[in-house]
This record gives structure tokens, sequence and C-alpha cells, in this order.
């Protein structure tokens, strides 16, 4: 490979949003290491904005429907004169057609209306570039959604691949959702240009991916972002959601009956070292007076609005039937 540029410094002022879209996402003639969500986003010359992105900009990546994370933009990678295969439909020349699954001719172009068998294909000669911004990514999981990032945009389209956003407001949404994002740093690119591995050889995103597709830690980390009840903001990895009733007896996933809480805070709930007074103030077992940690959590209130929208009759029950054994 001839011409790579990394940047790994820049005015880093604006803030942006970087559309994640399946097939979008294949990347030509790079040295062939895939994109992966967590860690990097590739774009080139074709797509709008692609001159504006630079070293210290914050970047929102979010999927058609959903803020999947946040981070500072780290290095940039430059990739001049790279080869892009773009179709076209043979009667308007538009790139909106659609591949069809059953009927045969194989393509139907929207604009035109058009059926036909094979698209014309042309070579681009593109300027690739590849943002990377994971040694600062926080996980959103969807605590910010369409509508959410839309009111943070500065771009009405919807079309857009790599939006503007408002900076400060963007920064103050996911503070107010308890991300706390670490101090911008200019990384030095080598350890950055490949894909985070955990012991073991399984990447970060195994995890997240499976986090994420429980539908009540999703309804919960939307209402209260990522802050434990008790403890207040935490990182997503260490974040469960906590039935207020015991699941098994209920098996339903009420928003109104669970609780955004800690791993450790989760346990002492469910093992009965830990409830929730009415006035939604914590309390801790007497037989964990001799841990400050948790006896220091004894009286404080929960970390959720006043008018969240918690089930009190749960709380009760788990306080009630808790406290008896103590
Ligand atoms: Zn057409």
């Amino acid at each position: 490979m001839t011409g790579v540029e990394i940047l790994t410094a820049g005015a880093g002022d604006k803030a942006w949003s970087f559309l994640i879209a399946g097939e979008e996402r294949q990347f030509q003639g790079n040295a062939g290491y895939e994109d992966v969500v967590e860690e990097s986003y590739s774009y080139d010359s074709t797509v709008g904005n692609h001159l504006r992105v630079s070293v210290g900009d914050l970047v929102v990546v979010r999927s058609g429907r959903e803020a999947l994370g946040v981070g500072y933009v780290e290095a940039l990678e430059v990739l001049p004169d790279q080869e892009k295969l773009r179709s076209r439909c043979p009667g308007c020349g538009s790139t909106g057609f659609k591949e069809r699954t059953t009927e045969r001719p194989r393509y139907r172009c929207s604009p035109c209306a058009r059926t036909f068998e094979e698209p014309i294909v042309e070579t681009l000669q593109v300027t690739s570039y590849r943002a990377h911004y994971g040694g600062t990514w926080q996980p959103l999981e969807g605590c910010l959604d369409k509508a959410q990032l839309n009111a943070l945009s500065l771009s009405k389209s919807d079309q857009q691949s790599i939006k503007a956003m408002d900076r400060e407001r963007t920064l103050e949404a996911v503070a107010s959702r308890g991300v706390r994002l670490p101090r911008q740093r200019g990384a030095s690119t080598e350890d950055r240009r490949h894909p985070l591995e955990l012991p073991g050889g399984r990447r970060r995103t195994t995890a997240a991916a499976r986090r994420g597709q429980d539908a009540f830690r999703k309804a919960l980390v939307r209402q209260y972002g990522f802050i434990c009840a008790v403890t207040g903001a935490a990182p997503a990895e260490v974040l469960e959601a906590a039935h207020l009733r015991p699941f098994a007896r209920t098996e339903r996933h009420r928003v109104e009956e669970g609780l955004m809480l800690r791993s450790d805070i989760h346990r002492l709930f469910d093992s009965g070292l830990l409830t929730i007074a009415p006035g939604l103030v914590v309390r801790i077992a007497p037989s964990l007076a001799g841990h400050p940690l948790y006896n220091a959590l004894d009286g404080s209130r929960l970390h959720i609005a006043q008018d969240a929208p918690v089930d009190h009759e749960a709380i009760a029950e788990h306080h009630a039937v808790t406290v008896a054994t103590w």
C-alpha cells in the first residue's frame, strides 16, 4: 500500500453521527480488515462531509433506528486512489434500484420503474477514510433513539451517512444518560489498527451485542440510561436490568418492574442484603455494617427521577419481605 496518511491531530471541535448501514459497510481496496462498529468507521470521498471530519471530533455511531455508541476521533487514515465499484440503472442512471429475490429480471429501478438483468457497473477512483475512535468508545445501546438524535442534528436530511451534530448539546445528552466519556486522547495509531481482542480471542463486540439483545435491558437503558439506581453513573459493562419481583414468578418484562443496577448491587438486592424503603431510600442489611463501601449507601435516595415509572408496590413488597429477614 502506498500513500497512506495517518492523521493524529486536528481541530477537533465538531460533532458527527455516522450511519452504519449494512451493505454500505463493505470496504473496497483496503488491506482487508473489516470495520468493527466499536473501533472504526470507513467512508469515502463520495460521501457528504467526508472532508470535514477531523481528529478530535465527537462521533455518535448510529443505526437507522438508534445510537449505538459515542467516542472521539483519535486517528484518521487517508487512503488515496482507491477503486470503488458503483452500479447504475441502464435506463435512468440512478443508483436507487433493488435486487429482487424471486422475480425476473433480477433488478427493478424505483425512480424509472425499469426492470433489468444487468446494471451498468462503473469504477470510481475515490479517497477512502477510516476514522478510529475505539479507545474512547462508550456504548449507548439505544439510550438515544432516532428522534432524539434528529433533535441533536444540525441537518434535517435523513439521507446523509455523515451528519453534523450540535457538539455541546450532544455531549450534554450523553452525559445526562450516565455516559462518561474519557478525555480525548491523541492516539499512536499502530495499536489502533486492529479490532480490540480480549483474552481468548473474543472481540469486545460480542459481549456488547449480547447485552443489547435483551429487550428488558433495552427498555431500561432507554428509560434510565447508564445510571445505577443505587450508586449512579456506571459503565455499561457492569449495569444490569434488575427485576423488582422475582422474574420466575411473573415472567413479565415491564419497565415499571425493573431498575438499572450495578452488578454487585443487583446481587445484594436479589440476596436480601439491600432493599429500597418507601420514599425510594436505600437500606443496607445490618449484617453488612462491617463493609463501609456498602454501608455508606444506607439512607441515600435512589438516583432516579421523582416521576420515574417505577412500581412502588413491587418495591414495598421487596422491602417488607427483605427487612423481615434482618
Ligand atoms: Zn432507472
